[in-house]
């Protein structure tokens, strides 16, 4: 299964993220930039020093030893002879195993330390052999504070500064994300209940912005659809309404042609029209009924029922539809199983199901019934050892219109109205009906109420 990672932690983690790597790389680029500028200044410092007493020692000025030896402005400068023997400087430094090169400041690295290193040489008197060479050396660990502060800071401040980023982070997103639970709470509600009037709901001190607009827009599109569907649904109670009355009058005449019809030709015509008007009208009744249970208008006439009397009534209005396939019917009925139901209404759904268990099933072949206590639930399961429903087909067999199979179907005057309508007056009596079914081996419908 496809991991779900919220669109809230997705945000959070990338922000933290960011903020992390800006956060390295701002602080690389401070600690870098700022030990560069510390070498810069260490390497002005030392020749200027250097550079200094240079000149002093050319110019042959005297008491240059004394100034190295005691003003702080020369700290880091020491004379040594051409022969590398120290000479002088507030410092000796332990550099006596860096070889003199004159020529530009360098860095050495001396017992872990960095330092910068310069040295000159001055010459002797008129070219003659002597002279001194000038070292001066400064640490350039002394000026590495901020580079050190920077890492403590790295250290300790960052996981604090990012867990504060993530936690208020999350939170605020949290907060803003809070009308889309609303829309899928909702959403969820609209098709789990079926229940199309539920509307999301918006905080009357919600801030408006762009889920508010979501939300009220969708709020909108609700009103419309419940509106179309309430129309639609108002259309078909008038449709089938209105077509009452002249179906019945149909039926009714073409009966009486049939009693009059004098030859052959004549009889099939009438029994034509009889049949068809039959099939118009159980079409009829069918979308009646399924338009008030919609609207909430069908009557309830709850009573206690005996399912074994119902089921009675139920197989012997079935048997000779079953006689002409040569189906037997079976009823076992656990004694006194009674509910509280709308008899003709549960009689009409279960009827139904033996019906398409007839319709439905081989020539010599067999419907059972059976009712069983279940706990506080009653169990009626209706099956049959008849064609079967394929898997494709199985979860579609309850919406309205449905047919597996026109042609077949068309025997019957099949309108695919006859599950959608045992399941809504199932769930009018709060049951529910579930389906099992096999493909030449047959097909089960349980219900429990
Ligand atoms: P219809 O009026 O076409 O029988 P239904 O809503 O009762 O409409 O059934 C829908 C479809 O489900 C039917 O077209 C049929 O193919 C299939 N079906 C229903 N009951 C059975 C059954 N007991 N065995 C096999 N197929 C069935």
């Amino acid at each position: 299964m496809k991991k779900i990672t919220s669109i809230k932690t997705r945000i959070t983690i990338w922000y933290t993220t960011l903020m992390f790597v800006l956060i390295v790389v701002v602080l690389s680029l401070v600690v870098g930039l700022s030990y560069q500028l510390s070498i810069d200044s260490v390497e002005k410092d030392v020749i200027l020093q250097v550079t200094q007493v240079t000149e002093k020692l050319s110019k042959r000025q005297p008491g240059v030893f004394e100034i190295v030896e005691s003003k702080e402005e020369f700290k880091n400068v020491s004379i040594y002879g051409t022969d590398g023997k120290y000479l002088v400087g507030q410092y000796h430094y332990d550099v006596e195993t860096i070889p003199f090169r004159a020529g530009l400041p360098r860095k050495e690295r001396i017992g872990g330390k960095d330092y910068i290193v310069y040295d000159t040489r001055t010459p002797g008197p008129r070219g003659a052999p002597g002279g001194f060479w000038i070292r001066g050396v400064e640490s350039v660990s002394s000026t590495m504070l901020l580079g050190r502060s920077a890492i403590v800071i790295m250290l300790v401040f960052i996981p604090l500064v990012l867990l504060l980023a993530a936690f208020g982070g999350h939170y605020i997103t949290k907060r803003a994300f809070h009308p889309v639970n609303n829309i899928i709470k909702t959403a969820n509600e609209i098709s789990s209940q079926k229940d199309i009037s539920r509307r999301i709901e918006i905080a009357p001190d919600s801030k408006e912005d762009e889920l508010h607009q979501l939300s009220v827009t969708l709020n909108r599109m609700l009103d419309k659809i419940e509106h179309l569907m309430r129309q639609e649904k108002q259309f078909t109670s008038d449709a089938s309404h209105e077509l009452r009355t002249p179906i019945s009058v149909i039926l009714a005449q073409g009966e009486y042609l049939l009693d009059l019809a004098e030859d052959e030709k004549e009889k099939e015509l009438a029994q034509t029209i009889v049949e068809k008007a039959k099939q118009v009208s159980t079409l009829v009744s069918r979308l009646l009924l399924l338009a008030r249970i919609d609207q909430h208008r069908q009557k309830f006439n709850k009573e206690k029922v005996d399912l074994g009397v119902l089921v009675d009534i139920a197989i012997d209005s079935m048997k000779d539809f079953a006689s002409q396939k040569e189906i037997l019917l079976f009823s076992t009925v656990e004694e006194g199983t009674i509910v509280d139901a709308d008899e003709p209404l549960l009689l009409s759904a279960i009827t139904n199901l033996i019906s398409n268990g007839i319709k439905y099933g081989n020539e010599s072949g067999h419907v059972t019934l059976s009712v069983s206590k279940l706990g506080e639930k009653t169990e009626i399961v209706v099956s049959d050892n008849g064609i079967g429903i394929s898997k494709e087909h199985l979860g579609k067999i309850w919406t309205r219109f449905y047919r597996v199979d026109d042609v077949r179907n068309d025997v019957y005057g099949s309108n695919g109205l006859g599950l959608s309508m045992v399941k809504s007056i199932i769930e009018l009596h709060g049951g529910s009906i579930t389906v099992k079914s096999e493909v030449g081996k047959g097909t089960e419908f349980r219900i429990l109420l």
